[in-house]
């Protein structure tokens, strides 16, 4: 049989241990635990790298610790506005959406999309449209509001900064252990087929209808059977500017690069010489698997049929 897996994160960036509570430690602990089992279950039972991701993705979205879904930051208006993208490496295939408020999980409409319109990628009203047209779960403002991210938000709306939660000096202090946590899941089923998806409110604070990288395709979500799923996780112009996903798989494609050289080519040359800080998670078509940061944590987990499982936030 071969080899499958499933690999998840919570999001990367100034993750301390010296910042954290045993408590939060073990809420997020936990959270990547869940997340990661829902998804391997559907991988064991024979399911398909897709719904895998989706299995997992649902339940990070559904956690108020990490910034996706229920628990998204806010942008300058004090809204929260989702960017979110799903990719099958089979068919090369890609759902994706920005900018949509009150759905309960995005990444249910960024499949819908996949699925069942003629189109890729979706914005704002038009996105919202669909989801009603869909039967997409919608939920009002409260379902998505979180006190520590409004107080964050708070901390900084009248001035122009735009924020990793963790880059910022004021917020640092305010955010103290709670960070960002953009989501992200990649797998490999056992038919080698792979898949990649990516779900995050964004930046705190962030304005003019500003997209991240998450919810590009090459940027922040990459998926391709010969060659890798990549889901990315940092101050998205960055991953933008570098096309951080599908860089990877270029060196693999083209230059015979493994999974693991090439990710430490994107994250630790590529973006540290633009100035981009942040990680990703991948996967290829043997269930071979990488989780490559250059901050000082990302929430992550990892687990495969070959019996190897590990959980890990700091570096
Ligand atoms: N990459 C996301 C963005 O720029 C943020 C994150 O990963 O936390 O929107």
């Amino acid at each position: 049989m071969r080899r499958f897996t499933i690999v998840i994160h919570g999001g990367a960036g100034t993750i301390l241990k010296s910042d954290m509570t045993p408590e939060l430690e073990q809420a997020y602990v936990h959270g990547l635990q869940e997340a990661l089992h829902a998804g391997y279950a559907v991988l064991e039972e024979g399911g398909s790298a897709v719904n895998a991701v989706k299995a997992a993705i649902v339940i990070l979205e559904d956690n108020i610790l990490f910034n996706a879904a229920r628990g998204s930051v806010f942008t300058k208006k004090g809204v929260q506005e989702m960017d979110v993208a799903i990719m099958d490496g089979h068919s090369l295939e890609a759902g994706a959406v920005t900018g949509v408020r009150n759905v309960r999980n995005p990444i249910e409409l960024a499949a819908e999309i996949m699925r069942n319109s003629n189109h890729v990628f979706l914005s704002g009203k038009g996105a919202g449209d669909f989801a009603i047209k869909q039967g997409i779960k919608l939920e009002p403002d409260e379902y998505f509001f979180s006190q520590f991210r409004y107080d964050q938000w708070k901390a900084i709306r009248d001035s122009d900064t735009y924020s990793l939660d963790h880059t910022n000096q004021e917020l640092e202090e305010l955010m103290k252990d709670k960070k960002f946590g953009t989501v992200g899941a990649v797998a490999c089923d056992k038919e080698g087929n792979i898949a990649a998806a990516t779900s995050t409110g964004g930046m705190t604070n962030k304005k003019y209808g500003r997209i991240g990288d998450s919810p590009i395709i090459g940027a922040g979500t990459y998926a391709n059977n010969d060659t890798c799923g990549i889901s990315c996780t940092g101050h998205g112009e960055m991953f933008i500017r570098a096309v951080a996903a599908h860089d990877v798989s270029c060196l693999m494609e083209y230059k015979g690069y493994s999974l693991q050289q090439a990710c430490d080519e994107v994250v630790n040359k590529k973006l540290p010489a633009l100035k981009g800080e942040g990680g990703m998670i991948a996967v290829d078509k043997d269930g071979n698997y990488a989780m490559v940061f250059n901050s000082a944590g990302m929430y992550r987990a990892a687990r495969s049929s070959d019996g190897s499982e590990e959980i890990a936030i700091y570096k």
